[in-house]
């Protein structure tokens, strides 16, 4: 009996994954779970593993070591009609049109006569390339062919889709394209997992995150849960302060001279603490109000900057 059958909202689950390439360590241990329907965003430094994690819950790489499970099944090989996977690089025909590709790609992937062209139809207009379809692959911008690239793995209707740093290298109005694609497949229902050094857009877009660092897992769970759980979840108010004479409750004086306050709630706390360092003779010349987010939280976890 499958281990997780037991609990069905459980999409895919690694137990223990190992593999180790040459001497280089790419997965040491790592435990990871997808939920039903959740986007989970997955985030750690240059050479995690994030890639390598992906490639085995594919099926495209075998484990030295530990296991990985795709709706209640061990994965031996690769499934694709359960688990697509969009590559960091570009994996389309340039000399196709974005048409031809789609066909190819769904045909691959087991779609043929009516469900084929239903599918390809879809896919044009999901990725707003219908005008651009008899085109060949080679004219579009990178924005357009990261989008057929998701296309192109999700027209057969995978319940799990990878998608390796998707929107890596893409202007911004085409992120926002390509979020709205992902967030409409989600809608519907499919699993995601999504790998990013683009924090703001795991912290934004995501239902749930994991991160890893040197190959195992070191925290997942909500954003806000994860980022209460390592950096507390108070804001920290910044003061550049002249002519303050009194220690005043609350604000800690930092060694560059600014002082510091912790809030709970900015918006009640604020004035008070305003009008006591006015009342006490200084003068507000700087004020930074900031909630420490994924960013901090990681740093507090590994040590060190997402991108070193
Ligand atoms: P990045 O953010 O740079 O894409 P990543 O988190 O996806 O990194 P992986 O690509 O999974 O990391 O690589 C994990 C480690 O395994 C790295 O040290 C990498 O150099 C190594 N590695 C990955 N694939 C191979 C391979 N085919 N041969 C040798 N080493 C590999």
């Amino acid at each position: 009996m499958s281990p997780y059958s037991s609990d069905p909202e459980v999409v895919a689950r690694v137990t223990g994954a190992v593999k180790t390439y040459g001497r280089q360590r790419a997965l040491d241990g790592l435990e990871l779970e997808l939920r039903r329907g959740q986007w989970t965003g997955m985030i750690g430094p240059n050479g995690a593993g994030k890639t390598t994690s992906m490639l085995a819950i594919a099926g495209l790489i075998p484990l030295d070591a530990g296991t990985v499970e795709v709706v209640g099944e061990r994965v031996t090989g690769p499934r694709p009609d359960r688990v697509g996977w969009v590559p960091q690089e570009i994996a389309l025909y340039g000399h196709l049109t974005g048409r031809e590709n789609l066909e190819a790609f769904g045909a691959l992937h087991g779609l043929s006569g009516r469900e084929l062209r239903d599918q390809v139809a879809w896919a044009l207009d999901w990725t707003g390339l219908g005008v651009r379809a008899e085109d060949r692959v080679a004219t579009y911008s990178g924005g357009m062919q990261r989008r057929l690239n998701i296309a192109c793995a999700v027209l057969h209707r995978p319940q799990v889709l990878l998608l390796d740093e998707p929107t890596v290298g893409v202007d911004p109005q085409a992120r926002l394209r390509t979020f709205a694609m992902l967030q409409g497949l989600r809608d519907e229902g499919v699993t995601l997992l999504h790998s990013s050094h683009e924090l703001g857009d795991i912290e934004t877009r995501c239902d749930s995150l994991h991160m890893i660092d040197q190959g195992r897992s070191i925290a997942s769970g909500t954003v806000q849960e994860l980022v209460r759980e390592v950096v507390g979840g108070q804001a920290v108010a910044t003061f550049e302060i002249g002519g303050l004479e009194h220690q005043i409750a609350g604000l800690e004086r930092q060694p560059g001279g600014t002082w510091t306050a912790h809030l709970d709630d900015p918006a009640v706390e604020l004035p008070g603490l305003l009008s006591a360092i006015q009342t006490g003779g200084g003068q507000i010349e700087g004020l930074d109000l900031h909630r420490p987010g994924l960013r901090e939280a990681f740093l507090q976890l590994t040590g060190r900057e997402l991108r070193e």
